[in-house]
């Protein structure tokens, strides 16, 4: 096992000179093979249990999922340049990433992961009711919406212009905001298994607190629907302060 100071190096997560085109280029070959394997081990096992061993919980098209398939490696091509150009940022000194893990206190090293997730509540939900103006909603959300009932495919199935604002996020916040790359790292995969989540179009955890005051699959397949309500990424607490909640729960 790695000593913990293992994880305060720099070298230890940016082993390469990211200003060189090469190495920048190697970096994004890697981070995209990743991306794209992290989508289907990601996902398949969310599709064995809640869809193939019942069945599906809302109709279900193979086309539906080719194209979903099809646009998640797209917004995979945009995620894996938005993370080397946030390694690029690092490497030269424009971000906020620090490496002690006591540098800002234990409490924070915990709580960002806290406030990030509040911040990007709100990033989402401003930059998604924007994406729902007619005019916007054509050119870069509609894909997302092709998928109608949802499936755990669909978690990341973008228009390549609504993956650059969805990608767009961790590069300004770690400007922003100090984080350590282990935050960074829990982040994205808190990301991962929430994305899944609200495209499964069941519930994952029946327990009635989370349902109340977080997003699941039911509360985010009713805005596949309904696209007028439930705007929200994690929390249901935007949507209540917006009166966008229209309706909680639809299967
Ligand atoms: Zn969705
Ligand atoms: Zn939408």
């Amino acid at each position: 096992m790695p000593a913990a100071n293992h994880f305060e190096k720099i070298e230890s997560y940016l082993p390469l000179n990211f200003s060189a085109p090469q190495d920048f280029l190697i970096a994004f070959a890697v981070v995209l093979a990743f991306l794209i394997v992290r989508y289907f081990l990601a996902v398949f096992p969310f599709y064995f249990f809640f869809w193939m061993r019942n069945s599906p919980p809302t109709p279900f098209s193979k086309a539906q999922v080719k194209m979903e398939i099809k646009y998640s490696i797209f917004s995979s091509v945009l995620f894996a340049l938005a993370g080397v150009f946030m390694a690029f940022l690092w490497q030269k000194g424009f971000t906020r990433i620090y490496l002690n893990f006591d540098r800002y206190g234990y409490a924070y090293l915990l709580g960002s992961i806290i406030i990030v997730a509040v911040i990007h509540e709100f990033y989402f939900y401003w930059t998604h009711r924007w994406m729902h103006q007619p005019a916007v909603f054509k050119r870069v959300h509609l894909v997302h919406h092709l998928s109608r009932d949802t499936s755990p495919w669909a978690s990341f199935s973008f228009h390549p212009l609504e993956a650059v604002i969805l990608a767009a996020f961790l590069p300004l916040i770690v400007i922003l905001l100090p984080l350590h790359p282990v935050v960074i790292i829990a982040y994205m995969v808190f990301m991962t298994i929430s994305a899944i989540s609200n495209h499964l179009g069941v519930e994952m955890l029946k327990n009635r607190w989370v349902l109340q005051h977080f997003i699941s699959g039911t509360h985010h397949s009713a805005h596949h629907k309904r696209m007028n309500a439930n705007y929200g990424l994690y929390f249901c607490f935007m949507d209540r302060l917006f009166r966008t909640e229209h309706v909680t729960r639809e299967k």
